[in-house]
């Protein structure tokens, strides 16, 4: 069993990024909007600014109070749409109940679109066309890829079908070739599933979703989920303790997917900044 090292292969591309920002003639800019107080989204923006720093990339954080309307927020975001100084437009998800998701994402410019949830790109990645891809997606492709995991021909396994983790990463490993398969909370028998897996990606945002019982011998096991224990730890949808024996390969959460979906993000705001440019 080895385990993968997300921090590592993260910060061997943010060495990567770091020195390409060096290289632009101003720093590449990402402005982070941020509605209500969500413990886990204030912890998510802060480390999302950090790692901007550390790399070079300029950060706007804007905060903006739980009771901010959708008219309001659509306005914050035409401006920084019509900001020539800004490359990179994130909204942290989840927003407040009162404000439709769908409608904000697709305000931002289609060129601003850090995380890849606008319509135009879905539909592009979807389409194979240029796209800005997901971060999360884009994390895990590179750590299979950090670690020779080649999908080609491989029974791939995704358990989730978010439009943020599930759905993109399903379509990436199609097209890296693999045979996919999406699991989801209607799925009759997810351990049959799982079992018959060379790579399995679980995406659910439930603690216990894969256990040693699910895994074959051997197979490469991507755990996305950030899940609170009992005990306050944080852990993933993989039972880490009862899997590892059985996989080739695994991540560890924290410190596999995590650090790399910042990774990207932060590459994913260079390459708006560059595309801009060109
Ligand atoms: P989501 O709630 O939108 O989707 C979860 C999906 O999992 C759904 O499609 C649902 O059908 C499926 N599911 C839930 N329970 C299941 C079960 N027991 N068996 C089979 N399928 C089940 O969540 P999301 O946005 O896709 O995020 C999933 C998890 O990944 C969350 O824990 C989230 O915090 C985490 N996440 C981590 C990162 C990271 O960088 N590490 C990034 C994004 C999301």
């Amino acid at each position: 069993m080895g385990i993968i090292d997300g921090k590592k292969i993260a910060a061997e591309l943010r060495a990567e990024v770091a020195e390409k920002v060096a290289g632009c003639a101003r720093a590449p800019h990402l402005a982070v909007i941020v509605v209500g107080d969500d413990p886990a989204s204030a912890v998510y923006v802060r480390n999302k600014a950090r790692a901007c720093e550390s790399t070079g990339i300029r950060n706007t954080t804007i905060a903006l109070p739980a009771e901010t309307s959708e008219a309001e927020l659509l306005a914050a975001i035409a401006g920084l749409n019509a900001d020539d100084a800004v490359d990179g437009i994130l909204v942290q998800l989840p927003l407040p109940k009162h404000i439709s998701e769908e409608r904000v994402i697709a305000s931002i410019a289609l060129e601003k679109d850090v995380d890849g949830f606008h319509p135009g790109n879905v539909a592009a990645l979807f389409q194979k066309r240029p796209c800005t891809v997901p971060c999360t997606p884009k994390g895990i492709m590179k750590l299979l890829e950090a670690y020779g995991v080649e999908p080609k021909g491989k029974r791939a396994v995704v358990i989730g079908r978010s439009l943020i983790v599930g759905l993109p990463v399903a379509k990436l490993l199609l097209d890296a070739n693999a045979t996919v398969t999406i699991c989801h909370t209607r799925t009759a028998d997810l351990a049959a599933v799982t079992r018959e897996a060379d790579i399995i990606v679980a995406a659910t945002g439930h603690s216990g979703t894969l256990r040693g019982d699910m895994v074959r011998e051997g197979a490469v096991v991507i755990d996305v989920g950030i899940n609170r224990a009992p005990d306050g730890t944080l852990c993933g949808d993989v039972v880490f303790d009862d899997v590892a024996p059985k996989a080739s390969l695994i991540t560890p959460v924290p410190g596999g997917v995590g650090p790399m979906t910042i990774a990207c993000l932060l590459e994913n705001t260079l390459d708006l900044y560059l595309k801009r440019y060109q």
